[in-house]
């Protein structure tokens, strides 16, 4: 079994559950994976079934991924908190009760193909890419594609495809989408992102710039359907010249 070390204070931060467990003698102390499975089902109880997901897909997803391989190192003693994380780049990883929120808004069967615009540490990627067949993922910020791209190789998501590109535009190629999440926060609906929606399609996505709501649109025959769910906080979406 492979020992992860963790810094004091970083356990200070993150209440560490494996402080009074292990310790090993110069001031640090390790954690199992066998711990951080412990936290991780700590984290869907506490954060995410406590406030009302319910789809037992999404819920086993969040269970399963293991979130601390998507943290930098620096961040190990924090990776189960209840909220977002620093992740380089000015970028976050989104509070794992946003991520289980957004993933049961997009009413995922286990044959759909889904885009997603806004990979990051790639988290959200792998939780997608639990619960559908295949995942196409965008991240504009090279370095973060790179990353997202090796652990999620590293872990064996060969149904999650990671590209470097602008997601406003989508990824026409493998269009149209079964489902679609936007987890950066543009200033209006992006239409490329409609128009790649098959019909029956929903687009889960952050919109407005000071105040921001999570919308979740259905595309039907007669054109889309919009739901207003609740406020949120995401980095805005940039897009390239
Ligand atoms: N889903 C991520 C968190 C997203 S943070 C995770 O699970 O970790 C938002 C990400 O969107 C950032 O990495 C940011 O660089 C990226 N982003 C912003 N604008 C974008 C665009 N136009 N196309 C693709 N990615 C974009």
């Amino acid at each position: 079994m492979s020992l992860l070390t963790l810094g004091v204070a970083a356990c200070l931060v993150g209440g560490c559950l494996a402080c009074a467990a292990a310790s090993n003698g110069d001031g640090q102390h390790t954690q199992s994976e066998a711990e951080l499975e412990a936290r991780r089902r700590q984290m869907v109880d506490s954060q995410i079934r406590a406030r009302g997901v319910r789809d037992p897909r999404v819920l086993a997803a969040l269970e399963q991924v293991p979130r601390h391989r998507f943290v930098p190192p620096s961040e190990l003693g924090t990776a189960y908190g209840d909220h977002p994380l620093a992740i380089g780049q000015g970028q976050t990883i989104s509070q794992p009760y946003i991520v289980a929120y957004m993933s049961e808004a997009l009413a995922l069967d286990a044959t759909d193909r889904v885009l997603e615009v806004g990979t990051g540490s790639g988290y959200q990627a792998a939780v997608l890419g639990e619960l559908v067949a295949e995942v196409y993922t965008v991240e504009i910020v090279a370095e973060l594609a790179q990353r997202a791209a090796s652990v999620l190789r590293d872990l064996g998501y060969s149904n999650v495809h990671v590209r470097e590109g602008d997601g406003y535009a989508g990824w026409p190629e493998h269009a149209p989408f079964d489902a679609v999440i936007v987890t950066a926060a543009p200033d209006h609906i992006p239409q490329p992102l409609v128009d790649q929606l098959a019909i029956g399609g929903r687009l889960v996505v952050p919109v407005g710039t000071n105040d921001q709501y999570l919308l979740v649109l259905t595309r039907t025959v007669d054109g889309l359907r919009e739901e207003s769910r609740l406020p949120v906080r995401f980095v805005p979406l940039t897009r390239r010249k």
